[in-house]
């Protein structure tokens, strides 16, 4: 299946991801493409382009509550949650909704105009793991008590609830397990580690490494990602895909490489208290999206940090 000629449409489509996954399919030659997004944590500005363009309409709606809709629809695409640590501990109530109810009423969509369903799911379904790299065969290690379980638990959840569908509705159906990414668009202040060391990087401020930052994150410039999302939603792979790239670094090794993008700056390294439940290592096996999909990531972290920053300082 191709995304050309397909009407699309992105549920959380005014957020990070969201917002270039809009852009590509309309880059990409899609004939209409919807956003619908309740700007809790999206941004109308992250839509800039798409507005300018006749086949893009907005429309800001939670979908808690079912969603309005007319005309076909090929593709519904599901990235609508709170999905950095502090916006879902702080929205912990709106995360497990959308995760859930909200999941919900996307399918009951998808299922109404037999479109193509593909969930945003998360590496957090894999918790603090005890398996390295991640497979999508590992069933994870969550604590569903934990700060974290708001959104891993949600998650959880919806990879459930897509599952049922395709097996008892026979909704064609993708889950896409996503990996730390970044890039423009992403919130200055939205606490997650690459703007929050890129903001302490271009105010001079220190920057807080949690822990003793021997933890490890593997992180996936935006462009790949929705790349590999695109890809996925054009294949039958009805089975979990990994998506995210397998160059594993400390995040005290991520602090010195914005250090370095940045050209230097006049912030030292400290240290802060990890938060409860901060998993210690993570970095997918890609090999399932690499055979089925034929999908790698190409950016470098040199040049993906380098475009963030470089957007961040034009913001
Ligand atoms: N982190 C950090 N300093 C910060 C923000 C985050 O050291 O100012 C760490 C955090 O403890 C975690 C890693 O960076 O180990 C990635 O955090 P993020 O919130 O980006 O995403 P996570 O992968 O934990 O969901």
């Amino acid at each position: 299946m191709s995304l050309r000629d397909k009407h699309i449409v992105v549920l959380g489509g005014a957020g990070f991801l969201g917002s270039h996954l809009v852009d590509r399919v309309l880059n990409d030659g899609a004939v209409r493409v919807t956003a619908i997004d309740d700007l809790s944590t999206g941004r109308v500005r992250n839509l800039e382009a798409a507005q300018r363009d006749p086949r893009f309409a907005f429309i800001r709606h939670d979908i808690t509550s079912p969603i309005p809709h007319s005309g076909p629809v090929d593709v519904v695409f599901n990235l609508a949650s709170p999905a950095s640590p502090k916006d879902y501990e702080s929205r912990w109530l709106e995360t497990m909704r959308v995760g859930s109810i909200g999941t919900q009423h996307g399918l009951e969509l998808a299922h109404a105009r037999e479109a193509v369903f593909v969930q945003a799911s998360t590496s957090e379904v894999y918790g603090d793991p005890l398996e390295h790299p991640q497979q999508e065969s590992y069933a994870g290690n969550v604590d569903p008590t934990s700060p974290r379980s708001v959104y891993d638990e949600a998650k959880r959840y919806g990879e459930a609830l897509v599952s049922a569908f395709g097996r008892k509705k026979k909704l064609s159906t993708r889950i896409a397990r996503i990996f730390n990414t970044y890039g423009p668009r992403m919130r200055l202040d939205d606490g997650r580690v690459v703007p929050q060391f890129i903001a302490q990087a271009l105010s001079g401020d220190d920057f807080t490494v949690q822990g003793d930052g021997s933890q490890t994150r593997s992180f996936c410039f935006v462009t790949d990602l929705i790349d590999g999302l695109v890809k996925l939603a054009a294949a039958e792979v009805f089975l979990p895909v990994n998506l995210g790239n397998p160059q594993e670094l400390t995040v005290l090794e991520l602090a010195n490489a914005v250090k370095r993008a940045a050209g230097g700056g006049s912030g030292q390294i400290v240290f802060r208290e990890l938060p409860t439940g901060d998993p210690k290592r993570r970095r997918p096996d890609i090999s399932r999206a690499q055979s089925l999909l034929g999908w790698s990531p190409r950016v470098s972290l040199s040049d993906g940090l380098a475009t963030t920053l470089e957007s961040f300082r034009a913001a």
